[in-house]
């Protein structure tokens, strides 16, 4: 039965996926068994780069048991596991000549360095392990020289909230106060544009005598140099401080950047979308649409939502149209009460026959009881009464409580719903009327037929009532699709 060694080592530049000394370990053991080996020992370097010439004590014992003989493998991950430097090749493979052994490598097979080239694949591998770590030195030096760099300031525009002093910077009082006060003005929800204007109403200006705009606001509170980070190239590079003094904590910091970052800020305050449709607006194939220019020939251009991807299988819709088509529709849905077919009003009336019944029962059980009391009906006689009538009122609160639910189920907008939302809907400004498609109501553009692309075919543009908000989901988006609209008629659809 042959005899193997197995060799691990973990170096501190892990690569590749699991390379653990235990995985390395249990592969290996795996290819022993597999080879039919008998594992004698097993030798393990642990978090040391072979690179540098540093003491291997492990690799060095595995050397020494070879040479005492009777070993027929040793067995490693990956060739770059066992040596990394030409040298260490040239007297590992002497060793494994002089006394047989084979080299097995699991992800590399077996490696005779007996052979020519058996030899020359295990240099090969060997040089480019060398040239790996000769890099991955080079690329630690580079980097360490970035981070010294990165915290000192490289000329230029002086950074508002600093001045230098021999060359180191220093704070400025009255800028550093104004950089904590934006900072606590954008944490209390305060937009971007009315610290802008707070700024420049103050008469402060910028470190090159400009006025704010929203740009330089952002810019200047987007900075980790505000809490003394360092960075290069846009990165925040940990563990090293910047040399310049931080004006606010880190903590500061990183919840500002957040909510400078957060998607709804941009939609609420500083980036206020013009446009009706864009974002809310979803293509036949469920995308949100957005806003886009199309200009066909140098003297026209206009405006159009189009699918977020683009190509042949998704919608696009010139704007106006589309903008005039949905206010018209979705005006005549909340104002009429037809434009939701019967159920909302067969609801009602339904209601109202329960509520006059129950009002019917009740005054004779009132009067029952009455009646009772003056003692013109004995007990059994108002029991006969009042027992059938309280099972008829228990029941008819059932029917109220279902259809109570059922005015608030999806798909369909209460009466007194849709005249809320009308009154806003009506007097509101376009964020408003987003706010209200977006809860409400889906948009779904799909596709101009052929032949139909000159002028604006309303069957194109579909409108969904549906009671989740937010934008329609891709099974909504199918069932508004699937809806069958002939062309030049408008597609009203109730979601469940
Ligand atoms: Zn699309």
């Amino acid at each position: 039965m042959p005899n193997a060694l197995i060799y691990a080592r973990i170096s501190k530049d892990k690569t590749g996926a699991g390379l653990g000394v235990d995985r390395q370990e249990r592969d290996c053991r795996k290819l022993a068994d597999r080879l039919g080996a008998t594992v004698l020992d097993v030798y393990v370097d642990n978090d040391i780069s072979a690179y540098g010439g540093k003491h291997r004590p492990g690799y060095r014992a595995m050397l020494d048991r070879m040479t005492q003989g009777g070993i027929d493998y040793v067995l490693c991950w990956a060739t770059d596991r066992l040596h990394r430097r030409v040298d260490d090749l040239r007297e590992y493979a002497d060793i494994s000549i002089k006394h047989g052994v084979l080299t097995h490598a699991v992800t590399a097979g077996i490696i005779d360095l007996s052979t020519g080239s058996g030899l020359f694949a295990a240099q090969i591998n060997g040089a480019f392990a060398e040239l790996e770590s000769t890099r991955k030195s080079e690329r630690v030096k580079a980097a360490q020289e970035q981070a010294a760099r990165a915290g000192k300031w490289l000329g230029g525009r002086r950074p508002y909230g600093w001045a230098f002093e021999d060359g180191a910077p220093v704070i400025v009082d009255d800028e550093a106060e104004r950089i904590r006060v934006m900072h606590d003005a954008v944490l209390s929800g305060q937009s971007i544009r009315s610290i802008v204007d707070g700024l420049n109403s103050a008469g402060a200006l910028t470190s090159y005598d400009g006025h704010w705009t929203r740009n330089t606001v952002r810019q200047v509170l987007k900075r980790p140099r505000n809490a003394g980070l360092a960075t290069y190239r846009g990165q925040i590079l940990d563990g090293h401080a910047s040399t310049f003094p931080a004006i606010v904590s880190e903590a500061t910091h990183r919840a500002v950047v957040a909510k400078l970052t957060d998607p709804n800020r941009a939609r609420s305050t500083s980036n206020r979308v013009k446009y009706l449709l864009s974002g809310i607006a979803q293509c036949e194939c469920g995308r949100l649409m957005v806003k886009a220019t199309v200009k066909p020939q140098a003297t026209s251009l206009y405006r159009v939502y189009k699918c977020q991807a683009s190509g042949r299988g998704h919608a696009h819709k010139k704007m106006e149209a589309a903008d005039a088509h949905v206010l018209d529709v979705v005006t005549a849905i909340l104002h009429s009460d037809a434009g939701l077919d019967a159920t909302p009003s067969s609801n009602d009336d339904a209601r109202q026959q329960l509520e006059d019944e129950a009002a019917t029962l009740r005054q004779m059980t009132d009067e029952a009881a009455d009646s009772r009391f003056r003692g013109t009906i004995d007990q059994r006689q108002m029991e006969r009464i009042t027992v059938p009538a309280n099972a008829r009122l228990a029941d008819i609160e059932r029917q109220l409580a279902d259809l109570h639910a059922a005015s608030q189920t999806p798909g369909v907008l209460s009466a007194e719903g849709r005249a809320t939302l009308a009154a806003q809907w009506d007097t509101g400004d376009l964020e408003e009327r987003r706010r209200i498609l977006r809860a409400a109501f889906g948009v779904v553009i799909t596709r101009t037929p052929p032949g139909a692309a000159r002028r604006f075919e309303p069957s194109t543009v579909r409108i969904a009532v549906k009671a989740n908000a937010g934008p329609l989901t891709p099974e909504q988006v199918e069932t508004v699709v699937a809806a069958e609209v002939a062309a030049g008629q408008t597609s009203i659809t109730l979601l469940p």
